[in-house]
């Protein structure tokens, strides 16, 4: 049973899941967790969702990580700290001798607290490579890379309180209450206060419901449908001329490149009826503010950093952008991957997002670290994965084995590698195939910050102790760069904040005191900085606007007669990306115990298959055997199955071809067939 409440101690914390990032009050006896309370005075008013409020027992997990292990015979059997890391230093360093800087690959931790990804890259930098990226590849690589083209900074321009201010929410390519659902509650409640809300997606999905109007864009065809309201706002002359004037530059190639998506080009092309957008035009451009909120559903496609400068385009074109109310909002998935690409765990960007190709922003780091470092671009993680260089990698709490493209392929090629070093809580997919395995603590364990989708630097704080002998990810960093010759020494992740505030002057003026309960939102360059709830307000980062006009283009890989079905990966409410955590809860185990593939009726009906019934999905690259969800949620033609599953793993069967840009693969869209077994 559990403990009374008075009976515990409350701990502050912020929630290890979702870029939502809700605080918490950890209740705590005797070592163990009893109750999570959402906190009344957080961003998040009280409240939690079931991965928060339920979720955090993976904690006390049997099988937690308790000691280093090391592979001897093929095994991995237990051993020594010392032991372990004299290992890594000796492997690491030899391979670096032999191969050169290059040959080391680093996946920094979108799971782990600012602090850690700032020491992780720290010593990627310091060993001589910029080979150091991590999940955002995955996730927002396409908003990165079109963000910065447009305004010249990526991040989501308001925070999620603000949305009370828009009167229209267009909401793209994320299923926000499935995956932000706290946030979703917020949407849903300015929708009933009178906000209009426009869904664009080809599922049917919780928003749905909600939503003013659905337009049901065929997958991948994104780009016309933007590119069409564009059109109809121009001929209707509902542009916003003061703002193009003085904020933007380019809407002369905009409106030319714009002239042939009429509606009735986007109902052929799309699916979305001609009316339909005519009305979600006039709305958007008309509406006194208008926010746009995407997220995977728009990135994940070749076309995703086109697709993200057609959505940057319509901001601009309408002035939607920099006011309350009005904005873009690339919604963050990881508790901290806004986080960890501000800390620079990429391979292009330093801590502040300065370039490492910029002689100016890379001096400051040299300076401060008191190291010469690369000024070439690392290696992406996706390329990381394709590179006969690579010789080595170190990664930290990510499970790319599960989590990438064509995941057989990945598994191949760490498996391939002279050497791995997998840091994590639980002995992951990718784990299992290393040579030294790091244990580390959970985010119940330490201190620290996470950033959340509000661009909000929050408390992380321990609630109960690390299991054995496991360490907080910054502790294990500090014990090994002095054995790889880079300084470290930092008692307490506090004063790692101190040097991640003169290392990104974004972060210049946070540091614990100022955080305390309500977080302060970046850029927050000095002490006496409020912080920054809306962005782009006077000026863009790079000065004026940049129109970039896009066009359609097919995804990598169309339906056939082979294969005849549009497959889409996503999320369900219950599990948390590859499952390392809720699938060790036993309470979100029992409500989704298994992996399914949601199909249309009439599909099923045609192929003769039942609502529950095993089927196999095979794609050219593999397959997987899952339950048939029988449901009008996707369309015909298009079938949909959350990748959350080690034993019926979705990314077995997805397309690894990349944006040209971003590097980021098409998990939304590959050429799948549905077989009854
Ligand atoms: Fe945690 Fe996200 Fe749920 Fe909030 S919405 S409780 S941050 S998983």
């Amino acid at each position: 049973g559990k403990a009374r409440l008075c009976e515990t101690r409350p701990v502050r914390t912020t929630c290890p899941y979702c870029g939502v990032g809700c605080q918490m009050d950890v209740h705590v006896k005797d070592g163990r967790i009893q109750h999570v309370l959402g906190a009344m005075d957080g961003h998040n008013e009280g409240s939690l969702c079931v991965k928060g409020r339920f979720a955090l027992d993976f904690t006390a997990h049997p099988e937690r990580l308790r000691a280093p292990l090391i592979r001897r015979d093929g095994e991995l059997v237990p051993a020594g700290w010392d032991e372990a890391l004299d290992l890594v230093a000796s492997r690491l360093l030899a391979l670096r001798e032999e191969h050169g800087p290059r040959s080391l690959g680093f996946l920094a931790s979108a799971r782990c607290t600012n602090e850690e990804n700032y020491l992780f890259q720290k010593l990627a930098r310091c060993m001589g490579t910029n080979n150091v990226d991590h999940c955002a590849r995955l996730c927002h690589a396409s908003s990165l890379e079109a963000l910065v083209q447009a305004f010249g900074s990526a991040s989501p321009t308001n925070v999620m309180a603000d949305v009370v201010n828009a009167e229209v929410i267009l909401v793209t390519g994320s299923n926000t209450t499935e995956t932000h659902p706290v946030f979703s509650s917020r949407i849903k409640r300015a929708a009933r206060s009178g906000a209009t809300l426009v869904v664009a997606d080809p599922r049917e999905i919780g928003l749905t419901r909600h939503a003013d109007l659905w337009l049901r864009p065929r997958p991948g065809t994104d780009i016309a449908w933007i590119n069409g309201l564009m059109h109809v706002i121009l001929s209707e002359g509902l542009e916003n001329r003061d703002f193009i004037d003085r904020r933007t530059e380019g809407s002369e190639e905009l409106r030319e490149a714009l002239a042939v998506y009429t509606p009735a080009y986007v109902q052929t092309a799309t699916g979305i009826p001609a009316a339909d957008l005519v009305r979600a035009a006039r709305l958007y451009a008309r509406a006194g503010a208008a926010t746009i909120l995407y997220c995977m559903g728009i990135t994940q496609h070749t076309c995703g950093t086109d697709t993200v400068l057609a959505l940057a385009n319509l901001a601009m074109l309408c002035g939607q952008v920099g006011r309350p109310g009005a904005g873009i909002n690339p919604l963050r998935g990881q508790n901290n991957v806004q986080g960890s690409c501000d800390m620079g765990g990429l391979p292009g960007v330093l801590p502040g997002y300065g370039r490492v190709d910029d002689d100016a922003a890379l001096g400051r780091i040299e300076g401060l670290w008191k190291m010469s470092l690369s000024k070439t671009p690392g290696l992406t993680a996706t390329e990381m994965f394709a590179s006969p260089e690579l010789r080595a990698m170190y990664i930290m709490g990510e499970n790319p084995a599960l989590s990438d493209a064509d995941a057989s392929h990945a598994q191949a090629r760490l498996a391939a590698l002279d050497f791995l070093v997998v840091q994590d809580i639980f002995l992951t997919e990718t784990a299992r195939l290393a040579d030294v395995v790091l244990p580390a603590a959970s985010a119940l364990e330490k201190d620290g910050t996470f950033t959340n989708t509000d661009r909000r630097v929050q408390r992380v704080r321990a609630a109960v102790p690390c299991p054995g002998e496991a360490l907080p990810d910054w502790r294990i960093l500090n014990l090994l760069g002095p054995r790889l010759g880079v300084p470290m020494g930092y008692d307490r992740p506090e004063e790692i904040m101190r040097e991640i505030a003169l290392a990104a002057p974004i972060y210049g003026g946070i540091d614990y005191r100022r955080i305390r309960r309500e977080g302060i939102v970046w850029p927050c360059p000095d002490q006496a900085h409020p912080g920054t709830p809306i962005l782009h307000r006077e000026t863009f980062p790079r000065g004026l606007g940049r129109f970039i006009p896009t066009h359609p283009q097919a995804p990598a890989e169309v339906p056939d007669e082979m294969y005849p079905f549009v497959l889409g990966t996503g999320r369900v409410l219950e599990h948390y990306h590859t499952g390392t955590m809720t699938r060790k809860s036993e309470g979100l185990n029992r409500i989704v115990p298994e992996c399914f593939v949601e199909m249309n009726q009439e599909d099923a009906a045609r192929l003769g298959i039942a609502h529950g019934r095993r089927v196999r999905v095979a794609s050219r690259r593999g397959e997987i055997s899952v339950r048939a969800e029988v449901t009008d949620r996707v369309a015909r033609g298009h079938l949909f199955i959350p990748f959350h599953f080690a034993e019926a793993a979705a990314n077995v069967l997805t397309n690894p071809a990349l944006d040209p840009l971003a590097r980021i693969p098409e998990f939304k869209v590959c050429a799948v067939r549905v077989i009854p077994e």
